[in-house]
Formats: C-alpha cells, structure tokens, sequence
C-alpha cells in the first residue's frame, strides 16, 4: 500500500470529517510495513475496501417536549463492515454528534470487535439529542421516535445496538419496548438489556473492568502490579464507575473523576462503597455536574474547569470522550512520573498526544483494545440470547477476563518494538485488522 496515497484520498474523500481522518490515518500508519509483508491485502484493496463504510443511514427524529415544542433531532446508524458477524456497536446520544463522530466510532468498532474473538461486525448509531436536564418523560419520547426509524435497519442476526455516551439501561428499555412494540417479537436486538428481560450479569460494569484487566497486563508485562498506584479517572458514567470498582477492589487509589464542569481530587481515594454508588447517583441526576461529589465528601476537593491530568498519579484512565487528553495533558503526566495511559474512553487522547506519550516510552493502551470488554460482554449478550439461559457473574466475569487476557497477548504479539517497548496501537491495529481482512478476501468482492 502507498500510505502517502492512501491518507491524501483519505483526507479528499471525508473533507470536514476530522475524526474520521484521525482515526483512519492511525491504522493507516501502523498497518502499512504489515500490509506490504503480505501482497494478498493490496491484490484485493483491502485496505481502500476497509476505509469505507459499507452503509450509512441518517434519519430525522421528530418528537414533542414537555412544553408542546416540536423538536427535531439527527439520528445515525454507520453499518462499516459485516465481514465478520453482524453489525454491532453502541448508540450515542450527545450534543456534539455528527456524521464524524459516528464514522470514526464505527471504523474503531471494526477493529474493537474482531479484537474480542467473538463474531461481531463494526457499527455505530445515535443522535446530536442532548439528555441533559430533560425529563424522564422527554427521553422516553425521543427513544420511541429515535427506534420507529432505526427498526427498519436493525435485527438480532443484523445488527444488534447497544449503550454509549447519553444511552444507558433506560434508555435501552424505551427502545426496546419501541421495537418490541412495532415488531412483535421478543429477540436480542440490543445489548445492555435488564436483567429481567434479556441482559446480562456483568454487562454494566465490562467496560470498566475489562480496562482494567487489560491494565493488569500491561502492569504484569513490566513485572509491576496494581497494587498502591494512584490513578486519575475522567469521567463519572458508566465507564468510569466500572473502573473505580474493580481498581479499588485490586487495591489502587482512584484520586480523581471529572465532569464538563472540572475535576474532582481525593486524596483519601474515591474507593469506598458509598463513593462509588454516589458516582452513579450524580449520573442519574442527568445534569452533567461532578461539583456535588466535593459538598457530599469532606476530603474531596472540586477544582472548577480543569482536567484531571494535571494530578500527581501512576497511571491515568481517559473515560469520558475523544481526544479528552491533549498532547499539554500528555506532557503534564509525564513530567508527574506517570508511567500508564489507559484509554478507556474511544480515542480518548489526541493524535500528538499518543506520540508523546510513546517516545517518553510510557505504556500506553489505545481504546479499542482497553476497551473492548463493553462489545465483548455484549458479545456474551448475544450469545445467552441466542441460547435461551443466563451465566453467572463468575462466568461472565471469568469470560471476560480470558478476552481481555488475549487481547493483550495479540497486541504484545504484533506491537512488540525491537528495544522491548510493546507498541499497543500496532499491535491492536494489526490484529484487528487481520480477521476482518481475511474474511473479507475469503468472501469474494462483496464490499
Ligand atoms: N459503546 C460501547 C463501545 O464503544 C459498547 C458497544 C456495544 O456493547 O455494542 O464499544
């Protein structure tokens, strides 16, 4: 492949569509010296074939507030590649969505999705509606509206929309009472369903445990452990939440999270049961605020309209959104003595901020690697949906502990630098894409 080719037809074909450019030139970059060892990628454009979105389907939502104003909001499905199993990816409801946002979250699913080893294709979905401050009544309205299109382009063996940013286990039960209703049929369409009705054990708290099991091997490979470090979250959802639990539970010392409003630090640790449920109580609120953590707790401190990267820590965990960690952020850490960057969030640190970080030589996990245990919990979904029973926690747990372990092993595989250094987007980028490339070669020019 002709990588200079490759990113300025790239870079022509997606004008205005930063993300996308981001994450495409990425893989493009360290799947190139791969894609030339091995001629049968470049004899069937793989690659060209993979920058593509297989379908993109874009949609207005038209719904009533509470006040009787009509509204009306984008929604989004990016079906971006069905090689290996059906569609599968999260749907985000945030101000900031656009056709960009959806196209980089859908390309990263790929490859997120054949890193699991479990058959799921790329996609992602959802709408520029922002559920800050709206009423139960208000979400469950745009749910309904949202899923009376979407239905038309879902199916459990299709494509199978899960929870992200803005879409938690609420929102998934309003559409799925909506598709339940227009269809008729009780099937797993989505993941992160209620225990009662579909979901699975563990399926709340995968993202944030699998980050940091996959943590747990970075930590092993340089013979270190978990145990005493101290660790910056951003964040306070569901990502973040499953994160502080499992990092307390193995014994580090979680000292800040964050919201659009600042960061909150505590130096005591925010490890404790009641700290920890009061995360998720600040999220049900709905008003996007961390400040209230700091009148609840007397050892924490708020620190209005900064980030959390400017805290003394071992090892930082982006939860939040894209491109949250700046290349300044970067530099700040590694003059702390950080030693680990966890992606958790997708994409989560700026393009220069992941060089940075890697010619300081700090170990540093890309999000579709650290993150995966969320699609591969919904993975495990699937399959109990498709079976008719439900694991145990411990089974669960356990599954999703043997995915992020091999996760990390095929990144150490394919990232590992001559002087030791494991370069973790490499080696995920590699691996991912392998799975999807071969099993598009072997199903013919179809897409
Ligand atoms: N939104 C999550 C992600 O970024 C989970 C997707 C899913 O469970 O399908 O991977």
């Amino acid at each position: 492949m002709d990588l200079k080719k490759l990113v300025a037809e790239l870079e022509a074909k997606n004008p205005a569509q930063p993300l996308y450019i981001q994450a495409a030139k990425e893989v493009l970059e360290t799947i190139a010296d791969f894609v030339n060892a091995n001629p049968k990628y470049d004899k069937y454009a793989i690659v060209e074939r993979v920058l593509e979105p297989e379908r993109i389907v874009k949609f207005k939502v038209t719904w009533v507030n509470d006040r009787g104003e009509i509204q009306i909001n984008r929604g989004y499905r990016v079906q971006h590649n069905m090689a290996i199993g059906p569609y599968k990816g999260g749907l985000r409801f945030h101000k900031t969505v656009t056709e960009d946002t959806m196209k980089f979250l859908a390309f990263e699913q790929t490859f997120k999705n054949s890193l699991t080893t479990l058959p799921m294709g790329g996609g992602k979905g959802g709408s520029d509606f922002d559920p800050t401050g709206k009423s139960e009544a208000e979400v469950m309205r745009f749910c309904q509206a949202f899923m009376t299109e979407l239905q038309k382009y879902i199916g459990p063996e299709t494509d199978v929309p899960a929870g992200d940013i803005g879409v938690g286990g609420r929102e998934i039960g309003f559409m799925y009472g909506q598709y339940k209703r227009l269809r008729g049929e009780h099937v797993g369409v989505l993941t992160g369903k209620g225990l009662e009705w579909g979901g699975s054990l563990i399926r709340p708290e995968a993202t944030g445990f699998g980050a940091t099991y996959f943590l747990q091997g970075m930590l092993a490979q340089k013979g270190d452990s978990i145990k005493g470090k101290r660790v910056a979250l951003s964040g306070f959802g569901n990502v973040a939440w499953g994160a502080a639990l499992k990092l307390a539970e193995l014994g580090a010392k979680v000292v800040t999270i964050s919201g659009p409003d600042g960061y909150i630090i505590d130096e005591d640790g925010i490890s404790t049961t009641e700290k920890i449920a009061y995360m998720d109580e600040l999220l049900q609120t709905r008003n996007n605020v961390v400040a209230p953590f700091a009148q609840k707790f007397p050892s924490a401190k708020f620190i209005a309209g900064k980030k959390p990267w400017e805290a003394k820590v071992d090892i930082a965990m982006p939860c939040a959104i894209q491109n949250e960690l700046t290349e300044e952020d970067a530099k700040t850490l590694i003059a702390n003595g950080a030693k680990y960057v966890v992606e958790v969030s997708n994409m989560g640190c700026t393009a220069e901020a992941v060089t940075v970080l890697q010619q300081a030589q700090v170990a540093f996990a890309p999000g579709k690697a650290a993150n995966a245990g969320g699609v591969a919990t919904s993975g495990l979904e699937m399959s109990q949906n498709a079976m008719k029973l439900s694991w145990t926690a411990a089974e669960v747990d356990e599954k999703l502990n043997g995915i992020m372990n091999s996760i990390h092993d095929n990144c150490v595989k394919y990232g590992k630098e001559p002087n030791g250094y494991i370069n973790y987007v490499k080696g995920a980028n590699i691996a991912g894409f392998i799975k999807v490339a071969d099993a598009m070669i072997a199903q013919g020019i179809a897409y």
